[in-house]
C-alpha cells in the first residue's frame, strides 16, 4: 500500500514543520510568559527547591482540574511511585494495571516491590477494561477483613492503576464502583490526560490519588515534572505527600530532623515557573489539539480516503468524554500495514510511531500474571500515533 496521500495530508496540516523538512510527533510550544517567569527565578535567585512558582503551580493546577489539592514532583514517574506508596502499596502486594501503557506505570509498581497484574483494555478507550477486570477478579480474587487477595498467589491486591491512553478517559464510573466493591485503591495514571474530562470532571480526580506528567512531549511541559492530585476526601494524604516528597523534614528554623524515609521528589521553582506560563496557554493548546483531531477525523472519514485505504480508522474520544487528544492515533487494518505505514511516513520526514510494546512482552515483566489480553494484543499490532503538535 502506498500511503503518500496521507503523508501529503499531514504535511498540509503542518506547513511550517513540513517546510523545514520534518514534522515531529509532538513538539513543545512556548508562546506565553515562559521567558518572563524564568527570568524572575534567576533575578530573585529562587531557582531551586524554594520559591513562589511552586506554590502557585500547585494552586493553579488544582484550580484547573478541580482537585482539592495538588502536590508537585520532579517527574510523572516518581509522582506515580509516591501515589502508590500513599495508597498503601507495600512490598509483595499486587497492583492491577493495563499492559498497553508507557513503561513508567509498570516501573512505579516495581519501585514499591509490588507485582503488576496485567488486564485487558477496552476497544473504545484503549484503557483498562472494567468488564475484563470484573470477570478476572470474580475468577481470581476474594475479600477478607476488607482486603482483596489473589486466590492463586495468596498476595494482597492493593491497588489498580488505569491509564488514560493518549488522553482518552477510561470508563471511570465502572472502575470506581468495582474498586470500591473489592476494596482496591484506585490510582489514576493521568500523565497523558491533562485537559481531558470524563462526564465533565477532570481525569485524575476520581481515585485515591491521580498523577499528571509535564515531560517534554506532554500537552504542557515543565522540562520534566509531575503532579499528584487529591480530591476533598484525601486532603490529609496531600499533607503526607508534601512531607514525603521533601525528605520528610520536620519544619524548624534551623534543625535538620526527619521523621521518615523521605524522597527528594519536589519540583524546583524554575520548572514550576515554566509550568505556570504553560498552564496559562493550556486552554488554547487543548483547543488547537482538538481542532487538529477534528481535521484528521474529517480527512479519514471521506469516502474517497476510505475507498483507497479501506479499513484505516481514526481513533475518536469515548462517549461522554472530552479528550485533550494528546497524541492522535489511527488503527491500521493489520500488522503488515502498520509496518508499511511506519516505514513510509518516517522515510518521508513525517514522524510516526507504533503504540508501546505490551508490558508483559518486556523481559522484566514477562513472568507477571496476565488476564486474557486479546484487545491489547489486537491494538498493539495496528495502532500508530501521527503528528499531534499544537498549531498556533
Ligand atoms: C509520560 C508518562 C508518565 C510519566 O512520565 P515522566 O516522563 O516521568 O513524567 C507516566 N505514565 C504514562 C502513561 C506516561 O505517558
Amino acid at each position: 500500500m502506498d500511503y503518500q496521500q496521507i503523508i501529503d495530508q499531514i504535511k498540509t496540516m503542518y506547513p511550517g514543520y513540513a517546510g523545514q523538512g520534518f514534522v515531529p510527533l509532538h513538539a513543545a510550544t512556548f508562546s506565553g510568559n515562559e521567558k518572563k517567569y524564568l527570568n524572575e527565578c534567576i533575578d530573585t535567585t529562587f531557582v531551586s527547591s524554594v520559591g513562589e512558582f511552586v506554590n502557585r503551580f500547585e494552586r493553579e493546577i488544582a484550580g484547573y482540574t478541580g482537585a482539592a489539592r495538588a502536590v508537585v514532583c520532579v517527574s510523572g514517574t516518581n509522582a506515580l511511585h509516591m501515589a502508590l506508596m500513599l495508597a498503601g502499596v507495600e512490598r509483595g502486594d499486587e497492583v492491577i494495571t493495563q499492559p498497553l501503557t508507557f513503561i513508567a506505570t509498570a516501573n512505579a509498581i516495581s519501585y514499591c516491590g509490588a507485582h503488576p497484574v496485567f488486564l485487558d483494555v477496552d476497544r473504545d478507550t484503549m484503557g483498562l477494561s472494567p468488564a475484563k477486570m470484573k470477570s478476572w477478579i470474580e475468577a481470581h480474587a476474594f475479600v477478607k477483613d476488607r482486603q482483596c487477595y489473589n486466590r492463586g498467589t495468596g498476595r494482597r491486591i492493593k491497588a489498580c492503576v488505569p491509564m488514560h491512553t493518549f488522553g482518552h478517559p477510561v470508563h471511570l464510573d465502572e472502575l470506581v464502583a468495582l474498586c470500591r466493591e473489592w476494596h482496591i485503591e484506585l490510582v489514576e495514571d493521568a500523565a497523558e490526560s491533562l485537559g481531558s474530562f470524563y462526564k465533565g470532571r477532570h481525569t485524575g480526580t476520581f481515585g485515591r490519588v491521580g498523577v499528571l506528567s509535564f515531560n517534554g512531549n506532554k500537552t504542557i511541559t515543565t522540562g520534566g515534572g509531575g503532579m499528584l492530585l487529591f480530591n476533598e476526601e484525601n486532603v490529609e494524604l496531600a499533607e503526607r505527600a508534601k512531607h514525603l516528597t521533601t525528605q520528610a523534614k520536620v519544619p524548624h528554623r534551623w534543625e535538620f530532623v526527619h521523621d521518615a524515609v523521605g524522597y527528594n521528589y519536589r519540583m524546583p521553582n524554575i520548572n514550576a515557573a515554566l509550568g505556570c506560563a504553560q498552564l496559562e496557554c493550556l486552554p488554547a493548546y487543548v483547543e488547537s489539539k482538538r481542532k487538529v483531531a477534528a481535521e484528521y477525523a474529517a480527512y479519514f472519514s471521506q469516502p474517497e480516503v476510505q475507498a483507497r485505504y479501506g479499513g484505516i480508522e481514526f481513533f475518536s474520544e469515548p462517549a461522554e468524554c472530552r479528550s485533550n487528544y494528546w497524541l492522535n492515533a489511527i488503527i491500521l487494518p493489520d500488522h503488515e500495514a502498520q509496518l508499511a505505514f511506519l516505514t513510509q511516513t518516517n522515510d518521508a520526514g513525517v514522524m510516526t510511531r507504533p503504540i508501546w510494546e505490551l508490558m508483559n512482552r518486556l523481559p522484566m515483566f514477562g513472568a507477571c500474571e496476565c488476564g486474557n489480553l486479546s484487545t491489547a494484543e489486537w491494538l498493539a499490532d495496528r495502532v500508530v500515533n501521527i503528528p499531534s503538535s499544537v498549531r498556533l
